[in-house]
C-alpha cells in the first residue's frame, strides 16, 4: 500500500541528516539512561519499534530541499496542504522551536488474512481493513509523551513534548529512518527489516537532548520489484513517487472523476493499493499484529461490490464508522466501486448490472 497516510509525506531519497556534535550534554549518562527507559516504556505501551534521533538547529536542511524538488514537479497533485505546509515539513523547529530530539515509534498493522477476490469482489488496502489507526495512535502517543515529561521531572529535568501522527507537518519517514526504524524504500515507503512496510508511524518531539540511534542504511540493493509491479508506473525513478498516477492517491485523495486512462489499471481496487508493498521481499516474513484495531472487518475480507453499489450516505457512514475508508467520502467510494464494477463486468457498469438497493 501507498495509503493516503503515506501520501501525506512526500517520498524522498534516503536522507543524510547532519551529524550533531555540539548539543551533546556534558553528563552523558543521564540522557542514555533516560533514553533507554523511554524506549523500554514505548514497548510496554505496545509500540513495536522505537528509535531516537537528534535535531540540528543550524539551518541545514536536507529533507526540505528534496521536498521542494518533489513539489516543483507537481507530484503532489491536488494535495495542496503539502506546499502550504512545506516550510514546516522542511524544518521541524518551525513546528516546535524547542525540539532537541525526536522519538519515532511504529506499530505493526499486518494481519495474516487473504481477502476473497473471486466473483468480481473488490479490494481494500490492508491498512484500512480495521479501525482508523489515528484513535489508537493518538491516545497511546499522548500517554507516552506525558510519561516522558514525568520521567524527566523525576530525574530533576523539565521538558516539553509534542506528539504527531501523519496528520501533522512532519517528515515522519525521514525521521524514522534517522532513528533506525527502517529505510525509505524505492517505492518511497518505510521498510523495516523486522516488520516490512506494514507500520503506522508516530513521533514525540522532546525538548531534551536524548541519546540518538544509528540511522538505518538503505537495503534495497539492486531490487526494483516495487517499481516494476506498479500498474500505473507511478514510480518514475527509484525513491520518487508521482502521486498523481498512484492508485492510492486516485482512489482516496483525489476528488472528482478519475481520468479514464487509469480505469483499467485500477482493477478491483476500491480504496488504496498494496501492490508495491506486497511484492517487497522484506514484507514476506511479516509477523501478524494482535492489535484489536487492525483486525479486519468482514467487508475488507470479502468486498462484495454489489453490497456497496448505490449505498446510501447513511449506509456508508454506518458500515465505515471509525474506518480509514471514510477518508474517500461517500461520493469517492461510489466512484471507485463503479470503476471496479466496470472492470469486473467490462460490457456494462455495475450500476446497470445489478438492481440498485436504494439511492441518496
Ligand atoms: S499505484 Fe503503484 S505506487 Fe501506488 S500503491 Fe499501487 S503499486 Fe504502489
Ligand atoms: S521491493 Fe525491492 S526496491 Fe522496492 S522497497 Fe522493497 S526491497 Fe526496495
Amino acid at each position: 500500500m501507498i495509503s493516503w497516510r503515506s501520501l501525506c509525506h512526500p517520498p524522498t531519497h534516503p536522507i543524510a541528516f547532519p551529524v550533531i556534535k555540539s548539543a551533546v550534554p556534558t553528563d552523558a549518562t543521564q540522557p542514555v539512561t533516560l533514553s533507554n527507559r523511554i524506549k523500554d516504556h514505548a514497548r510496554e505501551l505496545g509500540f513495536d519499534q522505537v528509535g531516537i534521533s537528534r535535531v540540528a538547529h543550524d539551518g541545514r536542511d536536507q529533507p526540505g530541499k528534496r521536498l521542494h524538488e518533489w513539489l516543483n514537479r507537481g507530484y503532489h497533485g491536488t494535495m495542496n496542504w503539502m506546499p502550504r505546509t512545506a516550510q514546516k515539513r522542511a524544518d521541524i523547529t518551525e513546528v516546535f522551536p524547542d525540539v532537541r530530539s525526536v522519538v519515532s515509534v511504529a506499530v505493526n498493522y499486518y494481519t495474516n488474512y487473504v481477502p476473497d477476490e473471486t466473483n468480481g469482489n473488490g479490494r481494500i488496502a490492508r491498512y484500512a481493513w480495521g479501525d482508523d489507526y489515528h484513535f489508537m495512535m493518538d491516545s497511546r502517543l499522548t500517554a507516552f509523551a506525558a510519561w516522558i515529561e514525568e520521567e524527566a521531572a523525576r530525574g530533576g529535568t523539565r521538558c516539553e513534548t509534542r506528539t504527531y501522527i501523519d496528520t501533522g507537518p512532519i517528515l515522519e519517514k525521514a525521521w524514522a529512518q534517522q532513528a533506525g526504524i527502517g529505510w525509505i524504500g524505492k517505492h518511497s515507503n518505510l521498510v523495516s527489516t523486522t516488520h516490512g512496510s506494514w507500520l503506522i508511524l508516530g513521533e514525540v518531539l522532546v525538548s531534551l537532548d536524548l541519546q540518538e540511534d544509528e540511522p538505518t542504511p538503505d537495503q534495497c540493493g539492486s531490487c526494483q520489484l516495487c517499481i516494476d509491479i506498479c500498474p500505473t508506473q507511478a514510480i518514475p525513478e527509484p525513491y520518487v513517487l508521482d502521486a498523481t498516477k498512484c492508485i492510492a492517491y486516485l482512489t482516496i485523495e483525489y476528488r472528482g472523476p478519475i481520468p479514464q486512462t487509469f480505469h483499467a489499471d485500477i482493477g478491483n481496487r476500491i480504496f488504496g493499493c498494496d501492490d508495491c508493498l506486497d511484492i517487497c521481499p522484506y514484507n514476506h516474513n511479516a509477523v501478524p499484529s494482535t492489535e484489536a484495531a487492525f483486525q479486519p472487518r468482514p467487508i475488507a475480507l470479502k468486498t462484495d461490490l454489489r453490497e456497496l453499489t448505490d449505498q446510501s450516505t447513511i449506509e456508508f457512514q454506518t458500515m465505515f464508522k471509525n474506518s480509514p475508508v471514510k477518508r474517500a467520502k461517500h461520493e469517492g467510494l461510489q466512484r471507485n466501486v463503479d470503476i471496479a464494477g466496470s472492470n469486473a463486468h467490462p460490457s456494462t457498469s455495475l450500476h446497470a448490472a445489478i438492481t440498485p438497493k436504494r439511492t441518496g
